[in-house]
């Protein structure tokens, strides 16, 4: 190198063997201050050098290999070194060079970069020829099933022959390791995001569900108050026709079923006309309003009582014979009679009865409920007449 610059008084920079190892070496020429030529200034550092401080930095692990005749110039001045042969052409001052080698057993070796192993039975096994393809890396699984990486690089002196190859190895494991590592993190990640979105959906769910319930049970009261007011009398608050009507109907069947007794009491004021002609149609009214608390009050609560039109009122007796169907007619007219209505003067009714027969129906029994009360009508009114078709059980 040094004969180059002085020759040519330009700086070179290469790889050089020296007594005491390779060097990567710079040398340039000096001027003086005239311009003259001076000498050359050489500066080198030890590849060794450079590949530890490799290794420590990136986690790589290098491995210098010299050719044979430069080793023995390393060789020649430092019998001390400890080297080892990875193959015919190359040695390392390396002393475990041979962990590229790996036994398989105490006869089978596998060599990690060179396909000749050779094995020294305990001792392990000892790579014999080299097939190192320059800057081609490559990966390697080892028999523990970890990989490995390696690139080979042909260093060349000055004359642009090889002198030694470095050997860069890289476990892959770190990166596997690393995989397994976010493989984990994601398979966790997406089960707690699955339990989230269930909770979380769980939450809306119920939420709704919660939404829907208050306006169910406001629809449900809704509906009851609107089936209540289709139900009922909107003057005396009490069942209306259609709704007494349908009881009725129900309360037959029920009554036919069980062979249980039903009377039907029918009853009608008595002059209303001179009542609505004498104080008014809103005193009329109150007067209605006020019969139908009286006899509300009067009757059982297993009893029914409804508007059957006008002025004129139906009560259905579930479980009651004709007898007892009369005191309770006995009970509603004289309530009636005795009540003292604020808004008007005596007030009486007139009350026909019928009892339930097999043969009957909901529209014979009103019938005969009502021939009873025109009859009380016809006899001179404020009074209870019984319809006296009774069938015995
Ligand atoms: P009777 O003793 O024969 O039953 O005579 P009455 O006057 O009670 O019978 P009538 O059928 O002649 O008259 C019934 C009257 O009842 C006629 C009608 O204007 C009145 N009326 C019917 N519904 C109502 C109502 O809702 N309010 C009021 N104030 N009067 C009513
Ligand atoms: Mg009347
Ligand atoms: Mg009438």
């Amino acid at each position: 190198m040094i004969n180059k610059v002085n020759k040519t008084k330009k700086k070179v920079i290469a790889m050089e063997a020296g007594r005491y190892g390779v060097y990567y070496r710079l040398a340039f020429p000096v001027f003086n201050k005239k311009g003259e030529y001076f000498g050359v200034f050489e500066f080198g550092i030890n590849i060794n050098y450079i590949l530890d401080t490799f290794n420590q930095n990136y986690d790589f692990k290098s491995i210098l290999l010299l050719k044979k005749n430069i080793f023995n110039i390393i060789y020649e001045n430092n019998k001390n070194i400890t080297y080892s042969s990875y193959s015919n052409d190359y040695y390392s001052i390396e002393s475990d060079i041979n962990h590229l080698c790996t036994c398989k057993s105490s006869t089978l070796c596998s060599c990690t970069t060179s396909p000749v192993c050779n094995c020294k039975g305990n001792k392990g096994c000892n790579c014999m020829s080299s097939t190192i393809k320059d800057n081609a890396p490559t990966i390697i699984e080892n028999n523990d099933n970890s990989n490995i990486i390696f690139t080979v690089s042909t260093i060349k002196n000055i004359s642009n022959k090889e002198i030694g190859k470095v050997l860069f190895i890289k476990n892959l494991n770190y990166y596997r390791d690393t995989i397994d590592m976010i493989k984990h993190i994601s398979i966790i990640s997406a089960i707690i995001l699955l339990f989230l979105s269930f909770y979380l959906m769980k939450k809306i769910f119920n939420n709704y569900i919660n939404i829907i319930n208050s306006y169910q049970s406001k629809l449900e009261i809704k509906n009851r108050t609107l089936l209540k007011l289709v139900n009922i009398d909107h003057l005396t608050k009490i069942h209306n026709r259609k709704s007494i009507e349908t009881i009725l109907i129900k309360e037959l069947k029920r009554a036919k079923r069980y062979k249980h007794k039903l009377s039907v009491i029918i009853f009608d004021i008595d002059n209303f006309k001179n009542i609505n002609d004498t104080y008014g149609h809103n005193t009329g009214d109150k007067v209605l309003k006020n019969i139908s608390k009286v006899v509300t009050a009067t009757i059982r609560e297993t009893d029914y009582f409804g508007r059957w039109g006008g002025e004129e009122f139906i009560v259905i007796s579930t479980e009651t014979s004709l007898e007892k169907a009369l005191l309770v007619a006995e009970k509603i007219r004289n309530s009636i009679y005795e009540h003292d209505f604020e808004e008007a003067e005596k007030v009486s009714c007139s009350i026909g009865v019928a009892q339930f027969t097999s043969e009957d129906t909901h529209q014979t029994i009103v019938h005969n409920a009502d021939t009873a009360l025109y009859q009380a009508k016809n006899s001179g009114k404020n009074k209870v007449v019984a319809y006296n078709n009774i069938v015995s059980y």
